[in-house]
């Protein structure tokens, strides 16, 4: 049990249309689907943040800062916590043949999320683990907010200002909105609309090197979840411990985060180039076209292990019979195997030094 105050996030999932939908409807039915939809919930959620409790139609979750190295990920989980809810919703649809009032207003059902960065400290009651703190209060009185009303949307993420300055994002078409709470006074939140958000994920289009395509293939298992690994290619710290490149600097964040069509500048060597994202998805693929190569990787959440795939694509003007050998020669001199294992053998090691930590933290 750590009693130290703790520095972190602070996340509320809340699926929205509740308790109007719970008025007046079939009981049970009510409760499968929101159990269905809460699991669906805390699993996404449960790999990076520690699930505090829930708590009717939310799930309140935390994570201290220690644990998180590249803070753009947790943004990355809320959407693909999003996407997975959106998907899970129609499909409960699709398959409900029910006339009920419950089952009819399944596509009613949204969800939304508050993000907030601040203290708090771990209470241990009779073996119940409680998050004490004024920042602990903030997070839930902002389950009560003005978004909807100001501006239509069913779904979004709700971050306040130290939240989003913590997650050092520059996100555009932010609703600012402010909130006036008793005792807590005036509260700035930052709003992104997450039907939209859906919207261009769904439609962001699939740039990926087929196992057919590709020059050179890998696979490597790694015990760790499918965001760690993803963390560990992105974050620009971790790359440059695992990576041949000596250098990596962001050049282009489109709408101000990593996406499709962000750019870093690497440095290899006396080798310079850019990179450009063509395809990101976050926790499932990537491809990233280094000018002379695309190089696409998939994760395959397994549980507590993932399945990477890389794929390499050249991209030079020969026949396929002379292009392969090339590629295997250029990759054997550059060490571009020898890297995944150090990637995997780096991520095995925090894993376990990690382990030793989290036994006194609230993970159940
Ligand atoms: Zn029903």
């Amino acid at each position: 049990m750590n009693n130290e105050t703790q520095h972190g996030y602070l996340v509320l999932a809340d699926i929205s249309g509740y308790t109007s939908y719970l008025a007046g409807t079939e009981l049970t039915h009510a409760r499968d689907i929101l159990t269905e939809l809460l699991e669906l919930i805390v699993k996404h959620f449960k790999p990076l943040l520690n699930i505090v409790k829930l708590e009717g139609d939310a799930v309140f979750a935390h994570v201290p800062k220690s644990k998180i190295s590249r803070d753009e990920t947790l943004l990355e989980m809320m959407e693909s916590t999003y996407l997975a809810f959106r998907d899970r919703v129609e499909g409960i649809r699709r398959r409900t043949t029910c006339q009920c009032n419950a089952c009819k207003a399944i596509p009613t059902l949204d969800l939304k999320f508050i993000a907030h960065f601040g203290e708090y400290v771990l209470q241990n009651i009779s073996g119940i683990t409680e998050l004490v703190g004024s920042d602990v209060n903030l997070v839930h009185r902002l389950l009560k907010n003005h978004v909807a009303e100001a501006t239509g949307w069913k779904a979004y993420v709700l971050f306040t200002e130290a939240g989003l300055a913590q997650m050092n994002v520059k996100m555009e078409n932010l609703h600012v909105q402010v909130e006036s709470f008793e005792h807590l006074g005036e509260v700035k939140t930052f709003n992104m609309n997450l039907h939209e958000r859906y919207k261009e994920l769904k439609e962001a289009q699939r740039v990926f090197i087929s196992p057919e395509e590709a020059d050179w293939a890998s696979t490597r298992i790694i015990t760790a979840p499918p965001y760690v690994v993803w963390d560990w290619m992105n974050d620009i710290q971790k790359r440059l411990l695992w990576e041949t490149l000596h250098d990596v600097q962001p050049l282009l964040r489109p709408g101000g985060r990593m996406g499709t069509g962000a750019q870093n500048h690497c440095a290899h060597g006396k080798n310079v180039f850019v990179e450009t994202i063509v395809d990101w998805h976050p926790f499932k693929t990537f491809t990233i076209d280094t000018g002379s190569a695309l190089m696409s990787r998939s994760l395959e959440d397994h549980g507590e292990k993932t399945l990477m795939n890389i794929y390499m694509k050249m991209k030079l003007q020969m026949p396929r019979w002379l292009t392969r050998p090339l590629v295997g020669l250029m990759l054997r001199i550059g060490k571009v195997d020898q890297q995944f294992d150090t990637l995997v053998r780096l991520i095995e090691e925090e894993a376990k030094k990690s382990g030793k930590v989290n036994d006194d933290q609230n993970r159940s």
